[in-house]
């Protein structure tokens, strides 16, 4: 069953398209290759509720400025859905802007927070030791560090309060409940909104239609099974939403098709590990040696730290599921073999 795009037309920039009413579509700029980020406005009676901010950049304010002078009431909320600059960036901004309350995950927010101060294995640095022991060579390493912290450009400050959200709970919105949805394995505490009520899920990174979310592994919890997080994340979708359900992803269309979507977000890392398990048959490999089995294209720096991130997870995930062994080389280089696993199972 194909996945059925019912908006195939994204609203113009600093424009609200209305997908199902009271839920409106922005679409806002982003700096990558990536171009593009959704973000969602919900009527709330005489108000509004935001849902994500977009990349702190001049572009993206022009466009809130013209979407909010067109607002009919004040924003009485704004729901950040994780962490990462595209979704976060601009919250201090909108806030000062608009008085909205902001309301996220404990996870998230206190995410934030670390990586912006770089503090407790997060941020730039400890990234940078991380992809030093996954093999990745000295000049990207260089490039990385120089680079520094991406995050605080991007996130040019942080809201120092908020109010918390967690599994399960119900956050009203114009006499409709919404369920609050965590998901793992792109961010720590990732929320998506589902109303049962309209047949919508804001599905945030966790369910896109034509990309697969990246997993990273945080340099804090070297050793986390990401993915495997991230794919219980999606059988619990999976399992909880609803065929019909409109799905409104962070990027790409929004769309139907919850259960398909799923299963081939689940063949596609299966044929990823099966492909990375393949390369480490005869000689041991680092993740960095990894990248072009699993990214046969040139990567920019900004990609390369993606991959990395992509490739740490599914190894992770081989070497807890029993499919590769792992083991650390004299130059202090972490490799992941099948043939020491097989050796190792005689
Ligand atoms: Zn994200």
């Amino acid at each position: 069953m194909p996945l059925h795009y019912p908006h195939p037309r994204p609203p113009a920039a600093g424009t609200l398209l209305e997908v199902v009413p009271g839920v409106f579509w922005v679409r806002m700029p982003l700096p990558f290759q990536l171009d593009h980020i959704n973000l969602w406005l919900l009527r709330d009676g005489d108000g509004w509720v935001i849902v994500d901010t977009g990349f702190a950049d001049d572009d993206v304010r022009a466009n809130w400025e013209a979407i909010l002078a067109g607002l009919d009431g004040p924003v009485g909320r704004l729901v950040v859905t994780h962490f990462h600059p595209d979704h976060f960036g601009l919250a201090t901004w909108l806030i000062e802007k608009t008085g909205a309350a902001l309301a996220m995950t404990t996870g998230e927010f206190l995410t934030a927070h670390a990586v912006w101060n770089e503090v407790g294995g997060h941020g730039a640095r400890f990234m940078v030791e991380q992809f030093r022991q996954h093999g990745l060579d000295a000049d990207h390493l260089a490039r990385f560090a120089k680079r520094g912290s991406g995050y605080r450009k991007a996130v040019p400050s942080l809201p120092d309060h908020y109010r918390r959200l967690m599994e399960g709970d119900t956050v009203a919105v114009d006499g409709r409940k919404w369920r609050i949805i965590i998901g793992h394995g792109h961010a720590p505490e990732h929320m998506a909104l589902y109303c049962a009520e309209l047949g919508v899920l804001i599905s945030g990174d966790m369910l896109l239609p034509r990309i697969s979310t990246n997993i990273s592994v945080f340099a804090a919890t070297p050793e986390a099974d990401a993915l495997r997080w991230y794919l219980d994340s999606l059988d619990c979708l999976e399992r909880e939403i609803p065929g019909g359900t409109l799905v409104l992803p962070s990027h790409g269309l929004p769309f139907t098709g919850v259960q398909p979507r799923v299963k081939a977000l689940h063949a596609h890392h299966e044929e990823r590990l099966r492909a990375l398990e393949e390369s480490c048959e005869d000689v041991p490999k680092s993740a960095a040696g990894l990248l072009e089995t699993l990214f046969p294209r040139a990567l920019d720096t900004h990609q390369t730290m993606f991959a990395m991130g992509e490739a740490i997870a599914h190894l992770n995930h081989l070497e807890q599921a029993g499919r590769l062994s792992r083991s650390i080389d004299t130059d202090g280089v972490i490799r992941y073999s099948r043939l020491q696993h097989l050796a190792a199972a005689h």
